[in-house]
């Protein structure tokens, strides 16, 4: 039996504490949120296959209650140069993120964890010595990484395009990247999918030149979207996008030298950051908690064990998938280069852009798409 800590209420610290508490129902567990209960930002979470195929391993019993209301779509869809091209084989599955913790938490509370909500956790030396296991599963801004930066030695970097998530009750029904090219010369993108019957996730990109050159480092919250809804109006069937807090930021990627200190280890967003446009922020966060409980499992009784069997799970594939969403990054902040490939062209580049997916995966996924691509470029070799 451990006692055991977790400092946030977000997908890695209440998954982690519904797979310790059921593993061993004798763990004492209590989760400190600093939100009130059912405070969100954010729109819809959406998982590939691969993503959701770790959480069914994980818990069935969970999974099946998890993705009951998911919207579920089989193929994506670029939008470039008016033209909708489709990439099918590629499974996404969507949610809004406030059902997505409303269902982790009941299931947390069922199980009689106490996740106790609007308190903020400012002390972690006194917390840490009350307990036998500290999870900081505090987020991208963790403040107990801040408090112990000089041994988890935490690295930052500030890529350089401008980001606001916004909501819209147009339904995009596959996920959707929409690549427009504006008359100051930039190129504006659309992340966008339905995540329940109503509503769908808009998330827009643009690098900073043209953000600065189109006054959006001046507008408010509503102008900015207005000036948005102009942008995608061919792509928004005459709907708003709605705002929640939507304000323009940079993706900041974290890294740490070191994961874990005494008997705290850091788990989710607090640990490390990935490109979120497409949710494998709250894949990697989820994904972190099932290899934390694996790994206490083995070694109930030595927390070092398993900390480091931790670590062996999850450093290589934390570190390739963020090289993959550096690759992705990169990809989008000179996507104005690519513009004047057609269509098909374009998402093919964009399909391949990770070096993660070759030209056979593709084929397999999808036989049409890539005939397509290699009627326009018969010379091809792989
Ligand atoms: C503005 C914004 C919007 C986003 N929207 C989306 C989206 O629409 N779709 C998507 O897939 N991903 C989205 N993401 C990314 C996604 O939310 C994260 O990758 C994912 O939630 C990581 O999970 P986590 O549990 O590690 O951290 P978080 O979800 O960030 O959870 C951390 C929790 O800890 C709490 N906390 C922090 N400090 C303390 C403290 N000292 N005491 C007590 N509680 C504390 C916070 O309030 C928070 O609830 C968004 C990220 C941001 C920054």
């Amino acid at each position: 039996m451990m006692k055991i800590a977790v400092i946030g209420a977000g997908p890695a610290g209440l998954y982690f504490s519904l797979l310790a508490k059921k593993h061993n129902p004798k763990h004492e567990i209590k989760v400190y949120e600093q939100n009130l209960r059912g405070a969100t930002y954010g729109w819809g979470v959406v998982f590939s296959d691969v993503g959701l195929s770790f959480l069914k391993e994980a818990d069935p019993e969970f999974f099946k209650e998890f993705t009951a209301h998911h919207e579920c779509c089989d193929y994506m869809e670029i939008v470039h140069q008016d033209t909708r091209v489709q990439v099918h084989g590629n499974h996404f599955s969507r949610t809004a993120r406030i059902d997505m913790l409303n269902t982790l938490n009941a299931a947390c509370e069922r199980l009689g964890i106490d996740v106790v909500y609007e308190q903020r956790i400012t002390d972690i030396e006194a917390l840490s010595q009350q307990v036998d296991l500290v999870v900081a599963a505090d987020g991208g801004n963790s403040a107990i990484r801040t408090q112990y930066a000089a041994h988890f030695q935490p690295q930052f970097e500030r890529r350089r395009n401008k980001f606001v998530w916004y909501g819209t009750r147009q339904r995009f029904h596959p996920v959707s990247l929409i690549f427009r090219s504006h008359e100051s010369g930039g190129v504006f993108i659309a992340h966008a999918y339905q995540y329940s019957p109503e509503l769908s996730t808009f998330l827009v990109e643009v690098d900073p030149e043209t953000w600065d050159k189109c006054g959006l480092d001046k507008m408010s919250e509503e102008e900015s979207k207005d000036f948005c809804e102009k942008v995608f109006a061919p792509d928004l069937g005459g709907n708003e996008l709605l705002t929640n807090r939507s304000l323009w930021f940079e993706a900041n990627i974290v890294r740490n030298e070191n994961w874990t200190y005494d008997n705290i280890v850091l788990l989710g967003d607090a640990l490390r950051t990935v490109h979120f446009s497409l949710g494998s922020g709250t894949r990697m966060a989820m994904q972190d908690a099932i290899a934390l409980n694996n790994a206490i499992a083995e070694h109930p009784s030595d927390l070092k064990q398993a900390f480091a069997a931790f670590e062996a799970q999850r450093r290589t594939a934390s570190s390739s998938f963020q090289t993959a969403a550096a690759k992705s990054l990169d990809w989008y902040e000179n996507v104005a280069t690519r513009m004047d490939l057609d269509p098909i062209s374009f998402t093919y580049d964009y399909m391949r852009r990770t070096d993660k997916v070759s030209h056979q995966d593709l084929k397999e996924k999808d036989p049409h798409f890539i005939a397509a691509y290699e009627q326009l470029h018969p010379d091809f070799k792989q």
